[in-house]
């Protein structure tokens, strides 16, 4: 016998609906596409495919692990948690708060509870040293997003259905599926948006798949967008094509000020240093002006770069100046089904790091930082590290260095249902249940969707006698981090999260609601606990809401579960100026921080020459924060040198999946891709090892000659290098490849976000 389940896919933030098919021992025996899901209509690619794969990994941890004499060994719960709490409050005690740090990984973002119980543990740890994969990655969209509408998490996505030009910088979306664009079966929306006779443009180093299939392909430098689309704002400013549209007219300050900043970006001038014909570059300011509805988006490559937060927010910018933001077929704001709390107007750099100064940002350092923090003396020293889903020896920068800061500190704790290139050197890894144990609802990325909809999962498999729940989990290291001591009361922890989000959902006058007693909604979530009770509050209180009884056929937890495949809830809709939280209340175009870097990218322009000899990859921030110039000038076009960028692969997403037998399917994923002419010129051919070396470090990775790069311009994917001492990741060890992360320079950020340069990195590659 068999029974069919409906999930939501948390393998990506595509959100495809599954229908799974599980045996009488809950053992996954078919997976497919949901064909009935209000938003992925059928869709599946092959991660979602090999879900079943990944829930009967061997690998998979079921019980905790504790480090005895040197070794991580078979624990209880009551163990693990004791061992916890008897070394982080030494620590605590010894050394205070901030001798804390914790790092949450990517997928956080991808389960209710790392949604929900996550901060309340960061919040319990009282520590300013929080650190995530956001500075690995989109930190600088949040910050530019912050600056210009007032709110980091108010990110505009395309509109991707309704336009008719879609201009993508620096991403990959037929193969990422999507990111910070929430929309399941992404080849199928590209064919289309052309099928229509809408066109696609890409802006890539390298011809991607998704460029490929572009009517245009503009191979840029890597780290060069900042200039091209200033160059796009130079061009409509000076042949008058700057119409922000009558809808945002008033809600908008600062055009004339970005117009003035654009006047050193002519086409002609940035021209070879983008290595891109100025007559391109203006023909796509007047493609973009003459559109009636089209859409510039930005993603990794014009975020992990030395000009990342003034990359994102020129996205924005060019949006807004061609009247494309906030309208069908634009950049428009989602509106997610949960209640989201009342926002104050952004701040940022509140305080800045220890040893280096670097900014906070959405109440985090950047991770670039995090070894410094650890192997520098002082108070404040960081002695202890609590990962979360999170693999940085992996996923971050001089992750060699990070790797050995690591092994040496007095405590690790990592949340993680492997041992991996970072967990092996826990002294406690607590594992969270499978996949199909866990209820499942995106808020994260329903608030980045393309059409707003709303799908909960409800947990398929029980969990086992005696197993935790990942938020019992995390909720019990929050207590633990308070000071208590095991064995934690769970549900009384609970009862006070619960308690902080119903008063503060009462003092919201944007909550859908009418009554305001907590404790008459508290009566009504009665019957579920943890992540199932708050996702009830956050929905009935949330703009589609039931309001707990005011808005008949609203939505609630309980309408979601008679609904498995999704209740769509509508195309995008117009949400300025409601969706500002700016002090003004406008659209602030010209944030002073992001107007003061320009001048280094005027800078950056000189330096790189009228013969686009030579970039500048980043900025060194010193311990006091101040920038203090060009770190490195690459040679592109000169010498030996290579410039380095990342790129994704269907088959795996970060250093997640690499487990997955049936993912790889025997090839090589972690290859160094080089153009034919740079690969003679060094004595390399397909298949041979080579040495590639950076300022931080080497790695030797076979090579594959192809085309589909821009000469002088190498990639190698990240994720990789699970073959350390004591991983125990059996079919990613095999699988080979290095850490690109052990190339990528900690010192070298964005210095606006603090967000690592891991594109457009300076190397060097030799035959091994
Ligand atoms: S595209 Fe993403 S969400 Fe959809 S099946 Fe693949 S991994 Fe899952």
């Amino acid at each position: 016998m068999t029974r069919t389940v409906i999930r939501t896919c948390p393998l990506c933030e595509a959100t495809c609906g599954l229908s799974i098919e599980l045996d009488d021992a809950d053992r996954v025996v078919a997976v497919r596409g949901d064909a009935e899901d209000v938003f992925s209509a059928g869709y599946l690619c092959p991660k979602g495919a090999t879900i079943g794969e990944l829930e009967a990994d061997p690998d998979r941890l079921t019980a905790p692990r504790v480090r005895r004499d040197g070794r991580l060994v078979e624990a209880s719960w009551e163990e693990a948690f004791e061992e916890v709490a008897t070394r982080l409050h030494a620590i605590q005690a010894e050394h205070g708060p901030d001798a804390v740090a914790i790092y949450l990984g990517n997928p956080n973002v991808h389960t209710l509870a790392g949604q929900l119980y996550v901060r309340p543990l960061a919040r319990a740890l009282r520590t300013t040293n929080v650190y995530s994969a956001s500075s690995v990655d989109q930190l600088p969209k949040h910050v530019s997003c912050g600056y210009l509408f007032g709110d980091p998490l108010a990110i505009p996505v395309p509109d991707l259905d309704r336009t008719d030009l879609l201009v993508v910088l620096g991403g990959n979306p037929r193969v990422s599926n999507g990111s910070l664009m929430t929309a399941p079966d992404l080849p199928g929306r590209l064919t289309a948006l052309r099928r229509r006779g809408g066109r696609l443009v890409v802006v890539d180093p390298a011809r991607t798949r998704t460029a490929e299939r572009a009517d245009v392909h503009l191979a840029v430098r890597p780290g060069t967008d900042a200039l091209l689309l200033f160059a796009v704002v130079h061009t409509l400013a000076e042949e008058g094509l700057v119409d922000v549209g009558d809808h945002l007219g008033d809600h908008v300050a600062g055009v004339d000020e970005v117009v003035a900043l654009a006047a050193p970006f002519a086409p002609e001038r940035v021209a070879s240093a983008c290595g891109i014909d100025a007559s391109a570059i203006r023909s796509l300011a007047r493609e973009l002006a003459a559109a009636d509805r089209a859409v510039v988006y930005g993603r990794l490559g014009t975020s992990t770069v030395a000009f990342g937060t003034t990359t994102s927010w020129l996205v924005d910018v060019v949006n807004v100046l061609t009247g494309n933001l906030d309208r069908p077929g634009g950049a428009m704001f989602p509106l997610p089904a949960h209640h989201r709390p009342p926002r104050r107007p952004f701040r940022h750099a509140r305080r800045h790091s220890r040893v280096r100064g670097l900014p906070e940002a959405i109440g985090e350092f950047p991770v670039a930082t995090l070894y410094d923090e650890i192997v520098t003396p002082g108070e404040g020293q960081v002695r202890a590290l609590i990962t979360v889903a999170g693999n940085p020896v992996l996923s971050t920068p001089d992750g060699g260095r990070l790797d050995a800061a690591i092994a040496g500190l007095d405590l690790v704790v990592a949340v993680d249902p492997y041992i991996t290139a970072t967990s092996r050197h826990a002294h406690v890894v607590l594992p969270p249940p499978r996949i199909l144990q866990r209820g499942h609802y995106d808020l994260a990325f329903s608030g980045l969707a393309i059409r707003n909809i709303a799908n909960h999962s409800s947990a398929a498999v029980p969990l086992e006698d005696g197993q935790l729940d990942e938020w019992e989990i995390l909720l019990t290291l929050a207590a633990i981090a308070l000071g208590q001591s095991p064995p934690i009361e769970v549900d009384a922890a609970d009862a006070f999260v619960l308690h902080q989000a119903l008063e503060a959902v009462v003092a919201d006058p944007a909550a859908r609601l009418v009554t305001r007693e907590v404790e008459e909604l508290r009566t009504q979530l009665a019957g579920r606990r943890g992540p199932e009770r708050l996702l009830d509050l956050l929905l009935r209180a949330g703009p589609y809401g039931d309001g707990f009884g005011s808005h008949e056929g609203g939505l609630s937890l309980a309408r979601l579960e008679a609904n498995p495949h999704g209740i769509d809830l509508g195309p995008l809709t117009p949400r300025v100026p409601a969706v500002l939280t700016t002090t003004s209340g406008r659209i602030e175009l010209a944030p002073e921080p992001i107007v003061a870097d320009v001048a280094r990218l005027e800078r950056h322009l000189e330096v790189v020459g009228s013969d686009g000899a030579g970039q500048t990859t980043g900025a060194v921030v010193d311990g006091a924060g101040q920038t203090t110039g060009a770190a490195q000038t690459t040679g592109a076009a000169t010498t030996n040198g290579l410039v380095l960028i990342g790129r994704r692969h269907l088959r795996t997403n970060n250093s997640w999946s690499h487990n997955v037998a049936g993912l790889a399917k025997g090839q090589q994923l972690c290859t160094l891709r080089i153009h034919p002419d740079d690969a003679a010129a060094r004595g390399l051919a397909d298949g041979v090892a080579a040495v590639v070396r950076s300022a931080a470090g080497e790695v030797t990775v076979p090579v594959e000659v192809t085309d589909a790069l821009r000469p002088g311009v190498v990639s190698l994917p990240h994720g990789f290098g699970h073959d350390l001492d004591g991983v125990e990741l059996t079919v990613a060890r095999d699988a080979g490849g290095a850490n690109s992360n052990v190339l990528a320079d900690r010192h070298l950020v964005d210095p606006i976000s603090g967000n690592a340069v891991l594109n457009g990195l300076d190397v060097e590659v030799v035959p091994a």
